[in-house]
């Protein structure tokens, strides 16, 4: 027996609908990389996708057929997940800073057959295009062929139906090891997804909101922020650019309260802001994920009246895993404890499952007590079952998806990080996390970056030492480092040296590359090995 209630695809088409619908004239502002700037709406949004779809057709796109985007964040690249899903195809979002064995590989392996681009990579077209073999269009947004494509459509058509199960997106991780997979989501997990966006320990969005996304379109499908933010009715700001002056410029005069990225980029914001005394009063929520986001940063948001949301989450989760927000007796705790509560990665929301279990035996579900690390294993709707056109094998009746993190989980659920598994530097027979002593490290004033990495031990199998960028124009001494180290960490964790380098190596998603971190080091001799 079914139930008797209205037939309701969860079909994401259904978010720009109802954007357009219930919040048709709230803002879509982009500046542009030219330093112009255009200013739509959702009612425009939606508009320019039935558009975009009638012209798509007209290329002879068929629904499951792969369009794929190489650009910054802009109103444009907005219409385009929404004119790519609503022609039944699936949206593919390719990151320009990966390398060009990894750009030819997924473009064909993901036989994508339209290509919308900026023109500032136009370069990497070039390069590329005798390479990629599927595909047979390419249209740029910004030097007006965009504009022309869709302008001679009118707007009148319908969206594709069909399965909620359908495929809508795909996108790669940039793979540390071997070649780049693909994430192949759906469009009901990403619905579900986005719904599960409007809780208020996630985005915290209602309609003031106005969100400048800073994560970009490309990688993690911007954390889901242009879905969650149509189902919201919020204003959007994109800037086509990452440059903190600029950044900071548009949330000044736009009013932004909310903004997302990893550290690096609120790094960044904080020494533009040092370096010309500009304050963000508008700002109150700060969303921070991607890697861990360092004490200092937080103590610095919270301290300026900014809530915190430090969220975990990759590509295979869609990617929200969880986001730290504030616990049931946040108004009892001093503000010591909210930031070290915020310090860690907070709890899933309804729907997404956590587990750990022993690095050695992954048959072993390891306790929630707060002391236990173990590799991460995550479950739910919006999870990944396999890889795209990865066989189908015994282990996806599990529905445990291992995360390739390790981690501790509290009793209350609460989510803490403490490596990646192929990062843990094991000293002695026990785990000793870099992230902890990376993120230690950089509450030193003069420490701009800092990576932990081990190093072959006779007698203890690995040892750590810690790698550091100084700040330009700071100084400060391995000892004023150590010193900070030692009322942190345990005394057996503290690196055995520390060694200053001008640039730590980082991969395509702006990561710090511990893999290629490890080969600069591969011939370093400890003093006492
Ligand atoms: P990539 O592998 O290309 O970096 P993702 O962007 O999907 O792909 O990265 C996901 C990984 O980033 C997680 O598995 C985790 O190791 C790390 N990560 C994400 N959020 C956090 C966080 N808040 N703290 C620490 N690490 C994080």
């Amino acid at each position: 027996m079914l139930g008797a209630m209205q037939d309701f695809d969860l079909r994401v088409t259904h978010l720009i609908d109802h954007a357009a619908r219930e919040h048709g004239s709230r803002e879509i502002v982009t500046r542009w990389a030219d330093g112009s700037e255009t200013r739509t709406n959702w009612a425009g949004i939606r508009h320019d996708a039935l558009r975009m779809t009638q012209a798509l057709r007209k290329l002879g796109v068929q629904p499951g057929d792969r369009i794929a985007t190489l650009a910054m964040n802009h109103s444009r690249h907005l219409v385009s997940w929404y004119g790519a899903v609503g022609v039944g195809g699936i949206l593919h979002t390719i990151n320009p800073r990966l390398f060009d064995d990894q750009l030819e590989y997924i473009a064909n392996h993901a036989e994508d057959l339209v290509l919308l681009y900026d023109k500032a990579f136009t370069p990497i077209i070039e390069r590329m295009k005798p390479k990629w073999t599927t595909i047979k269009h390419f249209i740029c947004y910004d030097n007006g062929e965009f504009e022309d494509w869709i302008g001679q459509e009118d707007g009148k058509t319908t969206w594709a139906t069909g399965d909620e199960r359908d495929p809508c997106m795909l996108c790669y991780t940039s793979g540390t090891t071997g070649n780049p997979k693909g994430v192949l989501y759906e469009h009901r997990s990403t619905m579900l997804h986005a719904i599960t966006g409007l809780q208020p320990a996630i985005f915290d969005f209602d309609t003031r909101s106005v969100m400048l996304p800073v994560v970009p379109m490309f990688h993690a499908a911007s954390w889901g922020l242009p879905w969650a933010g149509a189902a919201a009715g919020i204003k959007f700001v994109f800037s086509a650019v990452n440059d903190a002056a600029v950044l900071c410029e548009l949330m000044n005069r736009e009013k932004v309260t909310h903004s997302a990225g990893v550290p690096t980029v609120w790094l960044a914001t904080f020494q533009h802001m040092d370096a010309t005394g500009t304050t963000l009063p508008t700002l109150r929520q700060a969303i921070i994920g991607g890697s861990a986001a360092p004490r200092f940063m937080i103590e610095r948001l919270m301290k300026a009246g900014v809530n915190v949301a430090h969220a975990w989450g990759m590509t295979e989760t869609s990617p929200i895993g969880t986001t730290g927000a504030q616990t049931w007796d946040w108004d009892e705790r001093s503000f010591d404890e909210q930031v070290t509560i915020k310090q860690m990665q907070g709890r899933v929301p309804f729907g997404v499952e956590l587990r750990t279990v022993d690095l050695g035996d992954p048959t072993k579900v390891l306790p929630r007590d707060g002391q236990t690390s173990g590799a991460l294993q995550v479950r739910g709707p919006w999870i990944i079952k396999r890889y795209f056109k990865a066989e189908a094998d015994a282990t996806d009746a599990e529905q445990w998806f291992d995360t390739g993190d390790v981690a501790i989980l509290h009793p209350d659920g609460t989510l803490q990080l403490t490596d990646r598994t192929k990062d843990v530097i094991k000293s002695g027979g026990e785990w000793i996390s870099s992230v902890e002593l990376e993120n230690a490290a950089v509450g030193v004033p003069g420490v701009a970056e800092a990576a932990a990495i081990g190093i072959y031990h006779p007698k203890w199998d690995e040892r750590p030492i810690l790698v550091v960028v100084k700040k330009a124009g700071m100084d400060v001494t391995k000892e004023a480092i150590m010193a900070h180290l030692a009322e942190r960490v345990a005394k057996w964790w503290l690196p055995d040296a520390i060694e200053f380098v001008d640039a730590i190596p980082h991969g395509a998603t702006g990561k710090i590359s511990k893999k290629d971190l490890r080969d600069q080091f591969r011939e370093y001799k400890l003093a006492d090995a």
